[in-house]
């Protein structure tokens, strides 16, 4: 498709701004033009014209040079880059690049990949034909700088090879599609990169390679540039927020670094390390003016080299003082964001020993011109911004590409003249990396072998395959000494047996693996008192897996072999005999077989049993029929199988393939998105439906056995019921001439604004009343209590308690619940912010809690703590026993709590508790837990019921940025066993058994 397109109009009065005038006599003769080269004068009076004000811009963007032979933006825009209302399709920005390749041997285009629905992602080199023509053979010398082993750490050859080479400049635009104004802005920087004879230019392109990916996520703009068409076409209409961004998430495509689940992520990594970039720059909007978060906030992440510190300092506040010269306002380095998460895509960069590097410009959302209204905190002047953006402003797209120009030539003309320096700040965090063992520590990472664990391992292995990290495996048991778990404590000697995983830390990236692999810690008195995005990760924890960190040198001594291919470790079947059983130890794949082998009878045991030597777990798989298909489908998942003569003599149940709907809102989709994500990786397919589509339908049971309503991000109850207010115009979100990218499936809708409602709701518990399994977490599991699906159920109120995307740690309660099948001991689960139930015997949102626990307190009187008081003047009463609940436990209801009480819920409909956190000592695993006393021991995990169906509600996001392997399991085991979740036995004596008391004993239930 074309974008818009307006004619170029000549402007037959030349416009010279009192920027203009004042900069040609400027101090700073830096960035002068080459008088001898001349402008191309209409280009530069449509700059004018769109620049809102004459401080909006500078010296080194109020023109652009003329060439002959090179065409400018203008050739497929129509009109100048940041012109109003253009917004070019990502195949118009290409075609301008290749246009450029075509004209200028400065420039080369490369395909470096494909998005999730097929659409091509490039990388564009800018720099004198000369360093193009030499690009391999550079990219031959940094590599040996990226990997000093292979000059044996001798610096005199790293200083002959720095001599050599040229730096790789890596700039990213528009990840985040609704910030639109990058590719624009980098069209023509590439263009003044090739053509602008400036000796500032010049001296650019002989001493770096610019790389530029213009359009990061490419799916997603092209469906903002249909938002935008859409909007230009009913110009008195509201128009939608950009609801899908890339085909899965939106903003969360920039915290993907750490599992590299994307595409976006994977090709720009591997771009930037095919080059040997030393710096990945990603472009922004949303901060006025321009903040160049490279200085940011602490804490720092922990696992970066402290010579990247001081480079981010120095490019930072570099970068601002060059644009106070230009006296381009509201310009600042330091601010709330702090650079602990190593989740955002620049971060790349630093895990691979570079320099990470974010601008956060002002835009629009689009091309429109608009009067932008500030708030106080983004005007103020503060001490690190002196020169603070203005309070109202007449804001463009062409101001925002001068912003981004002006600050890019600025930085990489700084970067030009720094070369020497930068690089052998690359060479020396590259050989620290590698030499980390010796410097700093740890030694090396190791996963003994562990054949439960093995399927969620091989996930690890490929995540830091995709990072790049060499991984091993030792050839001979190895022994060396492990630290103590706490400090002080002595250290250990440790045997890990040959097939060990051994992931070495003398290796160039090194620092990717530590970053993922250790343990986190936020103090809770931190200055910081915002975290910007997670503060706990360990991929230790939230894939479930043992790993130890291992400090002692020894280890690299060792013999071992590189794994080359880890998914290699699992995905065996011995043994002999028609059966094929699969224990269950929680792999992510067990759900997928049932789908792969469709034609096959599977069978779940519902007990533990031993066959041919070995123990299978509750839950284990017995398959029958397809044998010849059966190895190669198990090898696919990572799924080892063991042949067995006979079926073992024990219950089962038979596991057809589930028929599955994920539900979600036209609220929001990007946190549902990573669960959609998870199931098409793991081949599960399932109905994408939205709530309308739930409100049509009123046997939703007939066409669906499982539910999937996975967390909104955002999601009021009231929202989800409602939908979008009705007051304005209708809002489709479907493909049209004018918006041909937008849906990402069949599931569209004429208008977004209506929700779920009332029938909807009633058609969900009819679904579930009639045997259905619905699947909530975090504010859909909200939704669930307040409407009345999840009965028994209540939030906890959390009181003080601080969580900030923390790793929490959590214990089973109901161990024999198919939920928890191939589950033992503890499991770490992520917390967004401590959300926890209550559980009680009665309908009612407080929980059945007693006010006073009588074996905590009491009141003042005759005895001790633990005696009764005995009033004087009448006998003595023994009062009703109470049983000491536990706080993830429902109250035990006495006699008279039960009398014609019907709120009591029936014994086989009262919600049962799967998971529950840890006490308030042990609970905490990564990141910030701050008073953790309320929320400490309370339920996690609840699975409800509803006539013949189940409600099963996290409280944490168990599929959550590809990051929670290890909890992806509770869902699997749920759809797996969705119509065997009856309550797995009473928690307790049941409560109408209990002894009746003496009438003046009662302690009447609190709330209810
Ligand atoms: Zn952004």
């Amino acid at each position: 498709m074309r974008p818009i397109r307006r004619a170029l109009l000549l402007c037959t009065l030349p416009f010279f701004s009192a920027a203009t005038f004042l900069y040609s006599q400027s101090l700073n003769t830096n960035f002068a033009r080459d008088p001898q080269q001349s402008v191309d004068q209409s280009y530069t009076d449509h700059i004018h014209k769109y620049t809102t004000d004459p401080t909006f811009t500078s010296p080194l963007v109020d023109y652009l040079p003329a060439s002959k032979t090179v065409p400018t933006p203008a050739k497929v825009l129509g009109d100048v880059s940041g012109a109003p209302d253009i917004l070019p399709y990502a195949e118009d920005v290409y075609k301008y690049f290749r246009l450029l390749a075509a004209a200028s041997p400065r420039v080369k285009v490369y395909t470096i990949g494909h998005t999730e629905e097929g659409r091509e992602q490039i990388a564009v080199a800018v720099a004198d034909a000369d360093l193009l023509k030499d690009a391999d053979a550079n990219k031959q010398r940094l590599a040996q700088l990226a990997d000093p082993r292979t000059i044996n750490f001798d610096d005199t050859k790293a200083r002959a090879l720095i001599d050599q080479s040229y730096p790789i400049y890596y700039i990213t635009g528009t990840i985040h599609s609704p910030e639109t104004g990058a590719p624009t802005a980098l069209m023509e920087l590439a263009y003044r990169l090739a053509v602008d004879d400036s000796p500032y230019i010049k001296f650019i392109r002989t001493h770096m390679i610019v790389l530029i990916t213009p359009v990061v996520e490419v799916d997603g703009r092209d469906r903002m540039v249909d938002i935008y068409r859409w909007h230009k076409a009913h110009p008195k209409e509201k128009y939608p927020d950009l609801l899908y961004w890339g085909h899965y998430v939106a903003h969360d495509n920039n915290r993907d670094a750490m599992s590299m689940t994307l595409d976006l992520t994977r090709n720009v990594l591997n771009t930037y390390l095919d080059w040997h970039a030393q710096v990945l720059h990603d472009l922004h909007e949303s901060v006025p003016f321009l903040y160049d978060n490279t200085v940011g906030d602490g804490p720092y992440n922990a696992w970066v080299d402290p010579l990247l510190a001081d480079e981010w300092a120095e490019l930072g506040w570099n970068n601002v003082a060059a644009m106070q010269n230009f006296g381009m306002p509201g310009v600042f380095t330091h601010g709330d964001f702090d650079t602990w998460s190593p989740g955002y895509l620049m971060f790349l960069a630093s895990m691979h020993n570079g320099i990470s590097r974010l601008y956060e410009t002002f835009g629009n959302g689009g091309a429109d011109t608009e009067k932008r209204i500030l708030d106080p905190e983004e005007y103020s002047r503060t001490w690190y911004r002196q020169n603070p953006p203005w309070p109202i402003v007449n804001w463009s797209q062409r101001d925002n590409n001068n912003y981004e120009q002006s600050a890019l030539l600025s930085t990489i003309f700084y970067f030009s003249q720094h070369t020497h320096h930068f690089l052998e700040n690359y060479y020396s965090k590259s050989k620290r990396a590698v030499q980390k063992p010796k410097l700093e520590g740890p030694a090396a990472y190791v996963i003994a072998p562990d054949p439960a664990a093995t399927n969620r391992e091989i996930e690890l292995l490929k995540v830091l395959q995709r990072q790049h990290v060499e991984i091993q495996q030792l050839s001979d048991a190895a022994t060396c000494s492990i630290a103590g778990e706490k400090r002080g404590d002595k250290p250990k000697q440790e045997t890990f047996a040959a097939g060990s995983i051994v992931i070495r830390m003398d290796q160039p990236y090194s620092r990717a693996a530590d970053a993922l692999l250790d343990r986190q810690y936020w103090a809770p008195d931190d200055p910081q008192k915002h975290p910007y995005d997670d503060t706990g990760w360990s991929f230790t924890h939230l894939f479930n897996l043992k790993i130890v960190r291992v400090t002692d040198p020894a280890i690299l001594k060792a013999s071992m072999k590189p794994v080359s291919d880890p998914s290699t470790l699992a995905g065996k079947l011995d043994g002999s005999g028609s059966i094929i059983a699969i224990n269950n130890s929680g792999q992510i794949s067990l759900l997928s077989a049932v789908y792969k082998l469709k034609e096959a009878k599977i069978e779940v045991a519902e007990k533990a049993f031993d066959a041919d030597g070995k123990h299978f777990a509750a839950g284990s798989l017995l398959i029958s029929g397809a044998a010849d298909k059966v190895a190669d489908t198990l090898h696919s998942l990572s799924l080892d199988g063991t042949r067995l003569p006979a079926a073992p003599t024990i219950a089962t149940h038979e596991a057809k393939a589930p028929r599955i709907a994920m539900m979600h809102t036209w609220l929001a989709t990007q946190t549902e998105g990573w669960w959609r994500y998870a199931f098409d990786t793991a081949g599960i397919p399932f109905d994408y439906i939205s709530t309308q589509t739930a409100a049509k339908q009123d046997d939703l049971r007939s066409k669906y056995d499982v539910i999937v309503f996975a967390p909104v991000g955002h999601g009021s109850t009231i929202d989800i019921i409602n939908g979008l207010p009705r007051w304005n115009n209708p809002m489709p979100w479907k493909k049209s001439h004018i918006t041909p990218n937008l849906q990402i499936d069949d599931d569209g809708t004429d208008d977004i604004r209506p929700g779920l409602g009332y029938d909807g709701l009633e058609h969900l518990r009819t679904f579930i009343e009639k045997g259905g399994l619905l699947i909530t977490s975090e504010d859909t599991a909200q939704f669930a209590i307040e409407t009345g699906l999840a009965p028994g159920v209540s939030l906890v109120p959390k009181a003080d308690a601080r969580v900030v995307g923390t790793v929490l740690n959590t214990t089973f309660v109901a161990k024999e619940n198919p939920i928890a099948f191939g589950y033992s001991g503890n499991l770490p689960v992520i917390s967004a912010k401590g959300m926890a139930f209550n559980v009680s015997n009665t309908l009612g949102h407080s929980g059945g809690r007693l006010l006073m626990d009588p074996y905590a307190e009491r009141p003042t009187g005759r005895g001790s703590l633990e005696e009764n008081d005995e009033p004087l003047g009448r006998k003595a009463v023994e009062a009703e026993k109470l049983e000491k609940t536990q706080p993830w436990e429902a109250k035990k209801l006495n006699e008279e709590q039960m009398r014609n009480n019907f709120s009591v819920i029936p014994e086989q409909l009262r919600p049962e508790v799967i998971l529950r956190f840890n006490d308030s000592k042990t609970m905490l695993l990564d990141g910030l837990l701050d008073k953790a006393n309320s929320i400490a021991e309370h339920a996690v995990v609840v699975n409800a019921h509803l006539g013949n169906g189940s409600v099963l509600l996290f409280g944490n996001n168990p599929v959550y940025r590809g990051e929670t392997i290890g909890d992806y399991p509770l869902v699997f085991n749920a759809i797996l066993n969705h119509n065997h979740l009856q309550r797995s036995k009473p928690s307790a004596p049941p409560a109408d058994n209990q002894k009746p008391s003496t009438p003046d004993s009662t302690s009447k239930p609190a709330g209810n």
